[in-house]
């Protein structure tokens, strides 16, 4: 460890690439984009016909605007900077071939699953820090300006949409509830963006489950010992619901599943109202939905799929920490047998399937394949490069009794 340089005013800030951007196109469209099966099934109506499988691909699946840029700028950081060190907060995204990747092209990560040996403490500033799609802490934020790095920005402008509005209502003096999972880093940078109001307070709901607690303590009150329990760890600190909650402004995650966040808003609102009266709700409640466009428009693109009658047998394709791909799956899993995946070697053969059922922990169901011909509904996370979702299609017509060979050939024709 070191000491902090002495001018940490210093730390140059780049929110915008390094105009690289033709630069790194080729290497990433062979790494993540280029994808015959994909194009094929694009230009075809997103379905396509192998014996007796029938795919059919969401019209709206991986890689969002927010992705694209973060993966992106990593690698215009790691052409512009070829001979520093280069870091990254945690995980550029949720999903576990791109943070390998990166890591083969000798970025380092600071944090969580894939993090190396240098701590925060051991940067200089002739180190480059990338921080990811989510956003980071401001806490964080400071000490890597306080060593002195030079900081590559790639948050998401959908998640500054939500720190805007988290740190207007701690301005006005209201305390955000906020539907997510207060331990996704998104969720994490935006409660701290609460806090840059001297006082201002904040509570994360994960789900109508925890929102109705909230609700019936506004509407009612509550033994305060019981609510600080369920929600420890997932609000500021010193929260009193006695009067933290007189005043309330609603934001989300920008990945939770849309309905449930719209949901969660009328009940809150509902509850002011039955606690205040409907005259003064107004003075007391905001609220403004921040799913961001890119997770609704997967959403709809799933609901529309889902309407298709004749399917059989879904696969979400995303990291099994992905939040978006999760409420694929929870829309997916409402219409037939669906299996979120994570990549082709999930596919273990006919008998066996790795997945991750919802709101549990990745396991082997056997049996998931029927011998009937299927129709195979597919769609794919915000963070799964097509590349991702080409393999998984052609190993499960693999398994099937289709090679690749074959595929290709039908493609071809
Ligand atoms: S899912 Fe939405 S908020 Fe997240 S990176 Fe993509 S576009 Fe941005």
């Amino acid at each position: 460890m070191s000491n902090p340089p002495a001018n940490p005013a210093a730390a140059q800030v780049y929110k915008h690439g390094f105009g690289l951007k033709k630069d790194v196109a080729e290497e990433l469209n062979r790494r993540y984009n280029d994808s015959r099966m994909v194009a094929h099934l694009r230009s075809h109506g997103n379905t396509l016909t192998i014996g007796d499988v029938r795919i059919y691909l969401a019209e709206e699946f991986g890689f969002c605007y927010g992705v694209d840029k973060a993966i992106d700028f990593a690698y215009e950081t790691r052409k512009h900077f070829p001979d520093r060190r280069i870091f990254l907060t945690d995980e550029i995204i949720h999903n576990p071939r791109v943070n390998h990747e990166l890591m083969e092209i000798g970025i380092q990560f600071l944090s969580g699953a894939y993090a190396g040996k240098v701590a925060i403490d051991d940067l200089n500033p002739e180190d480059v820090v990338i921080i990811p799609a989510f956003g980071t802490t401001t806490v964080l934020e400071k000490r890597l300006r306080d060593r002195g790095c030079v900081l590559v920005d790639t948050t998401c402008g959908s998640v500054v949409h939500v720190w805007k509005r988290v740190e207007k209502y701690a301005e006005e003096g209201f305390t955000a509830v906020i539907h997510g999972k207060f331990n996704h880093e998104e969720t994490r940078a935006t409660s701290s963006r609460v806090l840059i109001a001297p006082g201002a307070k904040y509570v994360i709901v994960r789900d109508k489950g925890q929102a109705e607690l909230v609700c019936k303590y506004i509407a009612t009150g509550g033994k305060s010992s019981e609510f600080l329990q369920e929600f420890d760890g997932a609000m500021s600190r010193g929260f009193d619901p006695d009067k933290d909650l007189e005043q309330i402004g609603v934001a989300n995650q920008t990945t939770m599943l849309a309905s449930e966040s719209m949901e969660i808003a009328e009940m809150l609102q509902n509850a002011i109202v039955k606690r205040y009266g409907e005259d003064r709700a107004g003075e007391r409640f905001r609220s403004f939905d921040t799913i961001c466009r890119a997770t609704q428009d997967r959403q709809d693109a799933l609901l529309r799929l889902r309407a298709q009658e004749n399917i059989s047998l879904f696969l979400v394709i995303g990291g099994y920490n992905s939040s978006n791909t999760s409420h694929l799956l929870e829309m997916a899993i409402e219409k037939c047998p669906a299996y979120h995946v994570q990549d082709a070697t999930d596919l273990i053969s006919k008998e066996q399937i790795r997945h991750k059922p919802l709101g549990q922990n990745p396991s082997i169901d056997q049996n998931w394949m029927t011998k009937e011909p299927v129709s195979l509904g597919v769609t794919s996370g915000a963070s799964t490069p097509n590349r991702v979702l080409e393999e998984v299609m052609l190993r499960f017509l693999e398994l099937r009794g289709y090679s690749p060979a074959e595929v290709f050939s039908c493609l071809a024709a």
